[in-house]
């Protein structure tokens, strides 16, 4: 993710460094946000997916949470999410959502109660496997208990009943995220790291991934738009039902609504392949011949991809443009991005970045969130790779040298494990980039690019560490490189730049 506060910072600081205002500026550096492990490590294609993944437990996972060290408090054990199925209906005139969640789960423990993470709203009904159920609601934890006990290895299903006005949700990382009603009314959700549960409750960690069905109903007047396949469109006397299915696992913050008046679906037939879809959701002024320049080079930048980090991991790509978010977030499959950025000369750098997150971030995503370098700095190289396919290695080397100097200047902490209440500082962006720049030096770049697609590859759909990222870039290249990590991930001292 990235938020246009912390751009600016990361823009000043490149203006110090040297440069004009090219991608170093791009960078935006300091300013993303964040996204996720799991086990699986299977080799998969771009067209085949597990159904979901299997959690792993982790050592103090209990079911008031599912383990993370840096945030104790997030998600819970005892069950394993196999789907999602989101029914939304959107009131313009009350503003308010009518919502039924159900919640598809496989038993990991006999269960006498289980927990879900749930955030607002009034809920006016709880029914397991069809059978009206107490709970309790305790903060974020939505206790609830089954007449009769769960056994292990039952799939069972949670459907939760609410309605309210969705309102903005404070982060564990980033104050103001979740759902957000915009200057024109639009909707829309970012949710990293854990709002998630602010709109529909969950296993609110990157852990427990799972596919997904959005449906949502508003007046006709009004588009609404989700991750993955639009799969049905059914008109009805005074409303519109759009269903979206994403059938690749999705980690919860990655699931978003987006909903506008006069807003459209629109395809990109230039960038569209058999393979992928590529459909942005637009405002009025910013459709046909508005659509502005940078948005229409994605075919290019989804094949500059494919080529350094393989396949694009999903069946769909776009963006939604929303107003009142100064940021951009990497949501599976349809990115949301705030006007700001839309307007700012940094765009298209964004749209890089943004469009690297679907394999790095969103296909394989952290297992825990002291990982998150794996997204961010992933992302953020990939801002670099896009400055060399325009511009050559000589300008790669130049952008690389300014960041070097901006990280230097800054003095950002390492970024192998940020500080719980800086998750998404600059240094996961810029030196976890600097980073991967260290590695390409050190093993060239048939071995580099070849471990970039095997991580992207192994731990498709799943979850992945950076012990993981590790010894995947040992195996291919042959090298001992542990010393080359713990310098530039964990030590403080800035490495010099290779
Ligand atoms: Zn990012």
């Amino acid at each position: 993710m990235h938020r246009i506060v912390v751009i600016a910072v990361a823009v000043a600081l490149a203006g110090v460094a040297c440069t004009s205002n090219e991608p170093t500026e791009a960078s935006a550096p300091a300013g993303d946000q964040p996204t996720t492990t799991a086990p699986p490590a299977t080799t998969t294609t771009s067209t085949t997916s597990p159904a979901t993944t299997t959690i792993p437990e982790l050592p103090t996972a209990s079911q008031e949470s599912i383990g993370d060290p840096t945030y104790p408090g997030l998600g819970n054990a005892g069950y394993d999410v196999q789907h999602y199925d989101i029914d939304l209906v959107w009131r313009p005139e009350s503003g308010e959502i009518g919502v039924v969640t159900a919640v598809e789960a496989i038993a990991t423990d006999d269960l006498a109660e289980y927990n879900l993470d749930f955030h607002g709203f009034d809920i006016e009904r709880l029914a397991v496997d069809g059978v009206e159920t107490t709970f309790e609601r305790s903060e974020d934890e939505l206790v609830i208990r089954p007449d009769s006990s769960i056994a292990m290895g039952t799939t069972f299903t949670t459907e939760v009943t609410y309605r309210g006005v969705p309102e903005r949700y404070d982060s564990i990382a980033l104050p103001d995220m979740g759902w957000f009603s915009g200057p024109d009314g639009e909707q829309f959700v970012v949710a990293e790291p854990d709002a998630a549960h602010s709109w529909f409750p969950s296993n609110d960690h990157p852990l427990d991934k799972a596919t997904f069905t959005i449906s949502i109903t508003a007046p006709p007047a009004w588009t609404g738009a989700a991750n993955g396949e639009l799969v049905e469109e059914v008109d009805d006397i005074g409303s519109v039902t759009r269903t979206f299915s994403m059938s690749d696992p999705m980690t919860t913050y990655l699931a978003t609504v987006v909903i506008g008046e006069g807003w459209q679906i629109v395809e990109d037939e230039a960038a569209s392949t058999e393979e992928i879809a590529v459909r942005h959701v637009l405002p009025p002024d910013l459709q046909d011949a508005n659509t502005p320049a940078a948005l229409l080079r994605t075919g290019e930048m989804i094949a500059v991809f494919e080529e350094r980090f393989g396949v694009y991991p999903f069946d769909e790509y776009g963006i939604a443009v929303v107003g009142g978010f100064a940021g951009a977030l990497e949501n599976q499959t349809l990115s949301v991005f705030g006007r700001e950025f839309v307007e700012a000369p940094i765009f298209e750098y964004v749209l890089v970045h943004e469009l690297a997150h679907q394999w790095f971030g969103n296909s394989v995503t952290v297992a825990l969130w002291e990982d998150i370098w794996l997204h961010e700095g992933f992302a953020t190289y990939g801002e670099l790779i896009w400055a060399e396919h325009l511009h050559g290695n000589d300008v790669y080397r130049e952008f690389v040298a300014e960041r070097y100097a901006a990280v230097e200047l800054a003095e950002y902490p390492p970024p192998g494990d940020p500080p719980s209440d800086a998750l998404f500082n600059g240094g996961v962006y810029q030196r976890g980039a600097l980073t991967l720049h260290a590695l390409r030096q050190e093993v060239g770049d048939v071995a580099f690019f070849a471990i970039l697609r095997t991580f992207a590859t192994r731990f498709a759909y799943g979850n992945a560490t950076t012990a993981e990222f590790i010894s995947v870039a040992e195996e291919l290249s042959g090298l001992e490189l542990d010393d080359l990590f713990d310098a530039w991930l964990y030590e403080p001292e800035l490495p010099p730049l290779p």
